[in-house]
């Protein structure tokens, strides 16, 4: 997907000025939760968010 597409998709969305705040799930260990660590990082072309769970961010920080 390019990243025009992408940002299409991004514009089609209706942003509430309220917070909503959504369940997902660690990238790590699948764990579902309500609130996380974002670990950004640039892939050269993009730039990636990964979301964490307490423990996963525990393991990632000590490496
Ligand atoms: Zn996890």
């Amino acid at each position: 997907m390019n990243k025009k597409k992408l940002l299409e998709i991004v514009q089609s969305w209706n942003i509430e000025v309220k917070p909503e705040y959504r369940g997902f799930r660690c990238a790590n260990c699948q764990k579902y939760m309500t609130k996380a660590w974002h670990i950004w990082f640039d892939d050269k072309e993009y730039k990636c968010e990964v979301h964490l769970c307490r423990r996963c961010f525990k393991e990632y920080e000590k490496n």
